[in-house]
């Protein structure tokens, strides 16, 4: 039995599961994010912060948190149209009533895990924050690509309501993908610190880190300038005021990071996400 099995015993209801998806076969440019979650959790725990979310909420002292380690993926993780086995694991972590937080990874990772949750939750809203709308119907021959995900959540019905906040690359085809599957774009151009979102519950949040400006997060695999800053990416999880049921944190490549710069951004984001998650 692995670590993953294991902690799958441990894990009661109410309580916010933390795993990794150690997988970057879909990206497009760079690979690296696989080893994101190891490096997410080394930060957390090196003593350079403590484990305080910034409500005083202190995760060193949490037992309803608890870290399942990396979920177990072989060969053959994903076929052409999805990754049953990463759905598979999440459904293990939703049928214990558990909220999920998972580490990246590239974006691809999204798509089987919103699949997981579209099953428990019919009525999903989901907040995007990214650079890209992730909205191709194919990207270099593949509908798996982590260009994709929100193209197959989208024509699924899986979620109820999309938002994307900090894209600054929306080209025809992907405004085309938009309008056809409804989707709200909030561009850099028109974004405001502070703008009300008006979302609803249950709340699914995936964070692309390079919605970030990389002047706050360099270590991605596509450096897109006029992001979003640290602070406002904070603002927006603090402001979350529906119930919150899962989460994803992805595309940190370890291999493009200067000095541990966005793996600290990693886990200050994972800590205000999971008390969001725990409330
Ligand atoms: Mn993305
Ligand atoms: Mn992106």
């Amino acid at each position: 039995m692995n670590n993953f099995q294991t902690k799958l015993n441990q894990l009661a209801p109410g309580m916010v599961a933390l795993v990794g998806v150690p997988s970057d076969e879909n990206s497009s440019f760079l690979r690296g994010p696989a080893q994101a979650p190891g490096h997410i959790r080394q930060m957390l725990h090196s003593g350079s912060s403590n484990m305080c979310a910034e409500n005083g909420h202190d995760l060193a002292n949490e037992p309803r948190l608890l870290d399942m380690g990396n979920m177990p993926l072989g060969p053959g993780t994903w076929q052409a149209d999805g990754s049953p086995t990463i759905t598979r694991h999440i459904t293990s972590l939703l049928e214990k009533d558990a909220r999920v937080l998972s580490l990246g990874g590239d974006h691809a990772v999204t798509f089987p895990i919103v699949q997981a949750f579209a099953a428990k939750y019919p009525d999903l809203t989901i907040l995007h924050i990214d650079a890209h709308p992730d909205l191709y119907d194919e990207f270099e021959g593949s509908r798996v690509s982590h260009a994709c995900p929100f193209a197959r959540i989208m024509e699924a019905g899986l979620a109820q309501r999309l938002v994307q906040v900090g894209i600054r690359t929306l080209n025809a085809h992907q405004k085309a993908q938009a309008e056809k599957f409804g989707v709200k774009i909030i561009q850099m151009t028109d974004w405001r610190p502070g703008m009300a979102l008006n979302l609803t519950g249950p709340l699914y949040l995936s964070l692309d880190l390079d919605g970030l400006d990389p002047a706050y997060a360099p270590g991605v695999s596509h450096h897109e300038p006029g992001g979003l800053t640290t602070r406002e990416v904070i603002d927006l999880i603090q402001a979350i005021d529906v119930p919150l049921v899962g989460a994803d944190i992805v595309e940190l490549n370890p291999v493009r990071d200067l000095v541990g710069m966005t793996t600290a951004v990693a886990a200050k984001l994972l800590k205000e996400i999971a008390v969001k998650l725990l409330a």
